[in-house]
């Protein structure tokens, strides 16, 4: 199911309230069961679905208590707002986006292999760029070959200067080298893209692990594939277990992209997703919005 057509069937299902003559019991259950179905459908968490459905079930019987007149308003407005709600971790996701100007931040990114991550650090250092920021780029991706190859060509393009090594193996002596020498110039934005296998390998893991503890990232950013959908949840959740990850960034929400994913890894990292991947293109990356990115969903 693509992201559209998610929305399209929870719109359906407020239709049906909103058509109604009167609503019953039955009328919002017919509602809440079309809602949670597309969420299911689409990937999204049991528990958080499920979470959904008993909190605009509260809210629409309390409506009741009241003079019932607004409660079409009050089961759309709680729908809209428990679906932003699942999207917002809680924490401040205009904090992590606004980096502090005059120290140097080290940024590390996580995540599989081709979920975009090499191609997202350099999208988001040239964000960061153009608000007037000093970004760096560290390649400590050792075990795919041609990984600090692809680093160096897309930093070349958005001139980002790069640090990495064609003989050095060990990814957390190049993470620390590399930042090292860029707070030394002064930069004040050094971003560390990491490797990334195709499972969820304790190697990769472990490596993680080190070159977060050489590094000591102000920030670790998750990169997931917009496209995975219940998956999102385990993966997110194992990368969360190993290493402090503070924010997500969700790629290839062009195509096909579904919402479900974008739910999961937000509840299995307590972390707001910040930014967007829209594109290959460099300027193809946008900031998160979850209100935006529901009122998109329900059209
Ligand atoms: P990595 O292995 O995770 O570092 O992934 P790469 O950065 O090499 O990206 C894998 C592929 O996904 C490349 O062909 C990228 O151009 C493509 N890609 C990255 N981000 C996006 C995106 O937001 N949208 C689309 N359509 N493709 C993307």
């Amino acid at each position: 199911m693509v992201l559209n057509e998610l929305g399209q069937r929870i719109s359906n299902a407020l239709a049906m309230v909103n058509n109604a003559e009167t609503i019953d019991e039955k009328v919002l259950d017919a509602c809440l069961k079309e809602i949670t179905t597309a969420l299911l459908q689409a990937d999204v968490n049991v528990k958080l679905v499920m979470n959904l459905r008993t909190n605009v079930k509260v809210r629409a019987n309390n409506a009741d208590k009241g003079a019932g007149l607004n409660k079409r308003k009050i089961i759309e407005k709680s729908v809209v707002d428990e679906l932003s709600s699942m999207l917002s971790s809680g924490l401040d996701e205009k904090q992590l986006v606004d980096l502090k100007k005059g120290k140097p931040n080290v940024v590390m990114f996580v995540g599989l292999q081709a979920t975009g991550k090499t191609t997202t650090c350099t999208k988001y250092g040239a964000f960061y760029k153009k608000k007037g920021f000093k970004p760096a780029l560290v390649c400590a991706d050792t075990f795919r070959a041609g990984a600090f190859d692809q680093l160096k060509q897309n930093a070349t393009k958005m001139q980002i200067p790069f640090y990495g090594s064609y003989t050095e193996t060990d990814p957390a002596v190049i993470a620390a080298k590399g930042v090292d020498e860029f707070k030394k110039a002064n930069h004040d934005l050094i971003i560390v893209d990491t490797s990334g296998r195709h499972k969820q390998e304790e190697s990769l893991f472990e490596e993680m692990r080190q070159v977060a503890a050489q590094t000591k990232p102000d920030l670790i950013i998750f990169v997931m594939d917009g496209s995975i959908g219940q998956a999102a949840h385990d993966q997110a959740k194992a990368f969360k277990d190993t290493v402090e990850v503070g924010a997500v960034i969700m790629t290839k929400m062009d195509g096909h992209a579904k919402g479900g994913g974008a739910l999961s890894a937000v509840a299995a990292t307590q972390s707001p997703i910040i930014f967007i991947g829209t594109g290959e293109h460099m300027d193809e990356f946008e900031r998160f919005e979850a209100k935006a990115f529901v009122g998109r969903l329900l059209g």
